[in-house]
């Protein structure tokens, strides 16, 4: 059995350790993947603290992979040796109710790479072909590998909350989450997009995408929807920060008819005035979990369009290496995730 090499969590709490394992085995149905990049994300983090489950240990984290076919199974067609592919993090049965219906994120089955099996951080790794997606050419395959997250749960909260051309929307967050969502929604039609942030510099980058800047630490970010809109809301709220507060205010922005949806994890309940902020306007407020994988597909089509282009993101590459990755993980731990990093096997 020829051996890769794998950074791995091995104890919670403790930094990731180089380990020496063997290139995962090949399946019928399955694609064994060389990574060319794999992102590094605040999840990682949390799974290397301990703050979310994640095992059995050890575990090679890592779920935001890209990277070239090295060796395809037997009943495997649609894939083949030499493919450019990116790879959708979640492993599903494929037959349940949920699967069949395009709602695999909530297969009983389901299970994420990277934390319920082995991952990206690694020189291979092995998944089901289906859940390869092909990545064009003129895409990275560090924008492939980082697509895989934050850009697809954008595209899935602007999907669930049926934003339709003509329509005006305000993203609560202009981080990465939200640097996609703006450039989505603009792809997908939106009359305008406002984004809401207290950063002057991620509110000047969200204006270079084609936002209208909203300043929250400078004014009331309902009140200056409601005067930019002639009074009348926005028909899209996407929270993407998570706390209780912008929560409040993505509700309280919508016009009549509008949808909010929550994207943010908060750790505190957000309240709603339900006779004026949705009654009086039939608004709605809308779950957003993970995403699909004919999603990432459309994702990966728009990115070779440059309709979704992730040039600002991508701020560093590190070699496979625990001590560079551990590195990463404490500056995103210390930091926030302002600043990408994507390893290069
Ligand atoms: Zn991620
Ligand atoms: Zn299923």
């Amino acid at each position: 059995m020829k051996a890769m090499k794998a950074v791995r969590l091995i104890e919670i709490g403790k930094p990731l350790e180089m380990q020496e394992i063997p290139i995962p085995a090949l399946g019928e149905q399955d694609v064994l993947v060389r990574i060319k990049a794999a992102g590094i994300c605040h999840s990682d983090v949390h799974y290397r603290a301990g703050a979310s489950s994640v095992g059995p240990l050890p575990q090679t984290i890592g779920h935001e992979v890209a990277g070239v076919v090295e060796e395809v199974g037997t009943g495997v067609r649609r894939v083949q040796v030499g493919d450019r592919v990116c790879l959708h993090y979640l492993l599903t049965c494929g037959e349940c109710r949920f699967c069949r219906s395009g709602h695999e994120q909530f297969c009983p089955q389901c299970k994420m790479i990277g934390k319920h099996t082995d991952g990206g951080y690694a020189e291979y790794i092995t998944v089901p072909a289906r859940n390869a997606v092909h990545l064009p050419d003129d895409v990275s395959f560090e924008h492939g590998a980082i697509m895989m997250c934050s850009s697809s749960t954008s595209f899935h909260a602007l999907r669930k909350a049926r934003l339709q051309a003509g329509e005006t929307v305000a993203i609560f967050g202009a981080g990465g989450l939200g640097m996609s969502a703006i450039q989505l929604a603009r792809t997908m039609g939106a009359l305008a997009v406002y984004a809401v942030d207290i950063n002057a510099d991620k509110l000047a980058l969200a204006e270079r995408s084609g936002a209208i800047p909203i300043h929250a630490g400078q004014a009331d970010p309902v009140t200056e929807i409601r005067r930019l809109t002639a009074g009348q809301g926005v028909d899209v709220a996407l929270e993407v920060i998570g706390l209780k507060q912008t929560m409040e205010q993505a509700v309280r922005s919508l016009a009549v008819l509008g949808r909010a949806v929550m994207v943010g994890i908060a750790d505190r309940p957000f309240e709603i005035d339900s006779y004026r902020d949705l009654l009086g306007r039939e608004a709605e407020v809308i779950g957003c979990s993970d995403h699909t994988l004919w999603e990432l597909e459309v994702l990966t089509e728009y990115a070779r369009q440059g309709r979704l282009d992730l040039s600002h993101v991508v701020a560093r590459t590190v070699p496979l290496d625990a001590v560079a990755i551990n590195e990463a993980l404490d500056a995103l731990e210390r930091f926030g995730g302002e600043v990408r990093t994507v390893i290069q096997p």
